[in-house]
């Protein structure tokens, strides 16, 4: 019904070299038959050599962030054309960091989601609370305004370019996760959020990551959560062991 996909978010990780090794290791492991889609983030500089390295592999290499602007004065940006001149079709969009480090706002994500969207492209949009927004009970209002807020504008047929990656900002790179409930608790309160607004047909279809410490020690009993389609990973897909046994978890 519904694809699962496992994503590795490789972050500000690993120069030229490194990168095609770490392409190579998960390459020679990779099972012929897999339940999933997968697929690799690196940097942008290296973006062109991953696409190439994994051509005739089921690995899409996609992008960790894309501009909002067409091109021009925009120094440091990469454009959806750059991003797609050299073989990228997805880019993952609105990642905790970008938002807390880079002050990305809701705005920002919901420009940068229509011009991919309008270019063909598609988003793992991500999104998810702080402790203190758990804490208060706050959490899942959080998420569905980041929701309403980037994505509420866009069509039905629009939402078949969009993954959602649901990151609770206190999981990510701290080791600790959400239990498999709070992870299906929050992913069923988006789907019906998603299915209030566009329909079943929409929502039953849209395939919602989790991200937050996953490891090969916990994807097995999260992945097999009804509403859990896969997962976007940070830490632990930087080593292809690991990545590949996530891979097999489905
Ligand atoms: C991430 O960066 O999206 C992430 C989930 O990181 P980690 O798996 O290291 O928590």
């Amino acid at each position: 019904m519904r694809n699962n996909i496992l994503a590795g978010n490789w972050k500000m990780n690993c120069d030229l070299p490194m990168t095609q090794e770490l392409i190579s290791n998960i390459k020679k492991q990779l099972p012929e038959q897999l339940d999933c889609e997968v697929m690799i983030a690196p940097s942008h500089p290296f973006l062109y050599a991953a696409f190439n390295d994994s051509l005739d592999t089921p690995i899409e290499v996609i992008a960790q962030n894309v501009s909002q602007h067409e091109n021009g004065a925009f120094t440091g940006e990469v454009s959806i054309d750059m991003l797609q001149s050299v073989g990228i079709k997805t880019v993952i969009l609105g990642h905790s960091e970008r938002r807390d480090v880079f002050l990305e706002t809701d705005k920002d994500l919901a420009q940068k989601t229509k011009a991919a969207i309008d270019k063909g492209m598609r988003v793992v949009f991500c999104c998810g609370e702080h402790l203190d927004q758990r804490n208060t009970g706050n959490h899942f209002k959080t998420v569905t305004d980041q929701i309403e807020k980037a994505l509420f504008d866009l069509s039905s047929k629009e939402w078949k370019q969009i993954v959602v990656a649901y990151e609770p900002v206190w999981a990510i790179g701290t080791g600790e996760t959400a239990s498999p409930d709070q992870a299906q608790e929050m992913h069923h309160h988006i789907r019906k959020f998603i299915a209030d607004k566009y329909g079943d047909k929409t929502a039953d279809k849209l395939s919602i990551l989790y991200g937050g410490s996953v490891k090969p020690a916990n994807a097995q009993e999260i992945f097999a959560q009804p509403d859990v389609d896969g997962g976007l990973v940070g830490g632990a897909s930087l080593d292809a062991d690991s990545f590949i046994a996530i891979a097999k978890a489905f």
